[in-house]
């Protein structure tokens, strides 16, 4: 209760009184008692600013005339105090209201007069007028202050605001822009503000009319528009990911306020979550919305450019009993383990999906041969195929192995799953363990190239490979030069293979290097053994094939043999094509120099055939020309193979040397021969291709008037 009433005291206007004589005091006082106020009297200026110090004055009544300091010195100092500047004044003045004292007073800050004589009412009524006029102004200030303290308020909000915000006018250009949406596109405040802001936008119908923009269709109705998914274009030409979001201001601003989230981080995480979308959990590999995606966009990559994929369906044989007897977790860890074995022995660019299940599926892209797909479903079916150890217990696995091919059996995802799926349970039908293509044709022909390739190892590895030696004959003397080693592959059932059938697989499966190892080691052995028949002036010409000549150790495997052998290297002939020597001129020269280094012979085979350069002959060491036996065999028949013939001579003769004519077979043959310039032969006139047992037979001088010494066998 008592703390209330000193409350109220303290809330109270003061009024102070302020007049040099005490009875004007006394009176005053009595004439004020009555009012909703404090009364406080002083007998002095100095006394009143004392006062007004001391206590908070609400009004001061002030006698004009005072000695010392008078009213107007009193008023003027209050004004000079912030304390007292606003401070209400009345002057209560008894001299004659002269029009120049009362405009001193006004100007020296004074808001009223009043002049003795007065009514008291009227008094009254003057101060409660004042005490509402200075509520009113402190209001007002406080007012003031509260707006200023809300505006800073404001600013630090959008100063300090993580997302970005703009401010556009209903013209499209950029007015305000905060700190943050400056930091989000790498520049300043001021490179934003005055700028259009559809310029810092990557839209669809980017470049539109700002009137034509949703932005502005949205504000015109006075509607909010947002943009879930948009880009803003950094300073740096970056694109930002945002979310925008742009509201119409109050009509009379004219503008909208453009807020701008930046989605970089939820969009990562979307595109997170979208991979998940696409990928099995449990193998890491694609799901079977991943595999489609994935097949579909390699169909339109490829279009129409003539490649082909293929899509292997594959289902394990024998998971569902692994599952069933041994667990859900069991069958994870054999699926998880299958996913595994599936990708290591898949290209880096190949797909491989786990479809559900048991179920896998793979997209091999640009094949050459739909054979390419067989050999990789073999590979799949082997690595599958195996004992696997799960929990302790051995189990075994088995893959079954559906193919399409893209585009002869589908043209579409859909299509082509299907048709692997038919292919698979056709594979599954007839036995487990095997593949099927989907067309019965791709099927026979890519099994029975398979099969080719299959004997092919089986008969390096059994020793089918035999080599036969086609003599080479001085032509006028008759003197044997050499053998030329033939390769050819006695087949168990087919008999004898030409080596035209059977060569280019070896070299497209790389099986080559393999042969042609064991060539030079067959072929070196019998240069040997026949030393004593022949001499160690004997030369044995090797075919080498553009796969050979590739490689780098070439003239390692031949010194090798040369040294197992303890042949003089001049013995040993290389016979290169002309298409392998111009196929890498780089690598061409690096051989023939190691050959040269070695000390071998190297002659072109098949001369006139490939497309040579004869720029390019003069720089390469060579030591034989060996002429095409295509122009022998027409040479007497077509003058233009006549010519190509004898020009080869002639350049053999100039560059010198030797020439060596392939497959002469008549008299009349080496007569034009011998009479163009031409040295050594080599044909069924004189031999085939010998076994070893008639080469060795073969005369080391051949007389002409007793030919032929042997028919060719075919
Ligand atoms: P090539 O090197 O031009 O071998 C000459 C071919 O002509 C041989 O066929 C030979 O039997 C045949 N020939 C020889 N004289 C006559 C004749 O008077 N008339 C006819 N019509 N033909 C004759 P072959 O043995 O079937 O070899 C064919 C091709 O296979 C060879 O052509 C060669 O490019 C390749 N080749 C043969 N053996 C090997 C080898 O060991 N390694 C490599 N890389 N390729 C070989
Ligand atoms: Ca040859
Ligand atoms: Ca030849």
């Amino acid at each position: 209760m008592a703390q209330a009433q000193i409350k109220s005291v303290a809330e109270r206007n003061v009024l102070l009184v302020v007049d040099d004589r005490p009875e004007n005091l006394v009176a005053m006082e009595a004439l004020l008692e009555e009012g909703d106020w404090l009364v406080r009297c002083v007998d002095s200026g100095e006394a009143a600013l004392q006062k007004m110090l001391d206590e908070e004055v609400s009004l001061v009544l002030l006698d004009v005339q005072m000695p010392n300091m008078d009213g107007f010195e009193v008023a003027r100092l209050m004004r000079g105090n912030p304390r007292t500047r606003y401070t209400p004044i009345i002057f209560v003045s008894a001299i004659a209201q002269t029009q120049d004292a009362v405009l001193r007073g006004y100007t020296s800050g004074a808001v009223d007069f009043i002049l003795k004589p007065f009514d008291p009412q009227v008094l009254r009524h003057k101060i409660h007028s004042l005490l509402a006029h200075e509520r009113n102004r402190r209001d007002l200030v406080h007012l003031t202050q509260q707006l200023d303290s809300a505006r800073a308020f404001n600013a630090s909000v959008l100063e300090n605001a993580a997302e970005g915000i703009l401010v556009v006018g209903e013209d499209g250009l950029i007015n305000f822009a905060n700190p943050a949406i400056a930091q989000m596109l790498h520049c300043s405040v001021t490179d934003l503000e005055g700028t259009p802001l559809l310029s810092r936008l990557e839209l669809e119908d980017n470049g539109c009319d700002w009137k034509l923009s949703d932005f502005y269709r949205f504000w015109k109705r006075g509607e909010v528009y947002r943009l879930h998914d948009a880009n803003l274009r950094t300073f740096e030409g970056g694109l930002l990911p945002v979310a925008l979001s742009s509201s119409p201001l109050p009509r009379l601003q004219r503008s909208m306020v453009v807020l701008a989230l930046d989605m970089s981080v939820v969009r990562q995480l979307h595109a997170q979550l979208e991979s998940q979308a696409i990928t099995d959990a449990l193998t890491g590999l694609l799901n079977r919305r991943g595999f489609h995606q994935a097949v579909e966009s390699s169909l339109a990559r490829i279009g129409r450019s003539g490649k082909r994929i293929a899509v292997l369906y594959l289902d394990l044989d024998g998971f569902k009993r692994i599952n069933d007897s041994l667990g859900h977790d069991a069958g994870d860890q054999v699926l998880r383990r299958v996913g595994e074995q599936l990708k290591s022995c898949m290209r880096p660019y190949d797909v491989l999906a786990r479809m559900g299940g048991d179920e896998f599926t793979a997209l091999l892209d640009s094949l050459d041969h739909p054979e390419d797909a067989a050999r990789v479903a073999e590979k799949l079916i082997e690595l599958v195929s195996v004992r696997y150890r799960v929990d302790g217990i051995d189990v075994t696995l088995g893959a079954s192995i559906g193919i399409a091919c893209y585009p002869e059996c589908g043209q579409t995802v859909e299509g082509l799953l299907r048709a692997a799926d038919m292919a698979m349970y056709e594979a599954k039908r007839a036995g487990r363990q095997q593949y099927r293509f989907f067309s019965p044709e791709m099927n026979g022909r890519a099994r029975s190239r398979l099969m080719l390739e299959e004997s092919l190892r089986n008969a390096i590895e059994q020793d089918d490979f035999l080599l036969v030696y086609q003599p080479q004959v001085h032509l006028d003397s008759g003197r044997l030069r050499g053998f030329e080693a033939l390769l050819r592959w006695r087949h168990r059932v087919a008999g004898m293979v030409a080596p035209n059938v059977f060569i280019p697989l070896l070299e497209e499966t790389r099986l080559i290097n393999r042969v042609g190892d064991w060539i030079f080691r067959q072929g070196a052995r019998q240069c040997r053994e026949w030393r004593e028949r022949f001499g160690d002036e004997l030369v044995l010409s090797l075919n080498v094939s553009p796969v050979q000549f590739g490689m780098p150790q070439l003239a390692d495997d031949l010194r090798r043999v040369l040294e197992a052998n303890e042949l003089n290297p001049m013995q040993l002939e290389v016979e290169v094509t002309e298409s392998a020597l111009m196929q890498d001129l780089d690598n061409t020269r690096e051989q023939l120099r190691q050959l040269r280094t070695l000390g071998v012979r190297v002659a072109i085979d098949d001369f006139g055939t490939g497309y040579s350069s004869l720029a390019y002959l003069r720089h390469f060491e060579l030591d034989t020309l060996k002429i095409d036996r295509l122009f022998v065999a027409n040479m007497l028949g077509s003058p233009r193979d006549a010519a190509v013939v004898s020009t080869i001579i002639d350049l053999g003769r100039n560059l010198g040397l030797e020439v060596i004519a392939e497959g002469v077979e008549t008299l009349e043959q080496r007569q034009w021969l011998i009479e163009h310039g031409c040295s050594i032969m080599q044909g069924f006139l004189v031999a085939p291709g010998l076994p070893v047992a008639d080469a060795e037979t073969f005369p080391m001088q051949v007389d002409w008037t007793r030919l032929p010494l042997a028919k060719p066998s075919s």
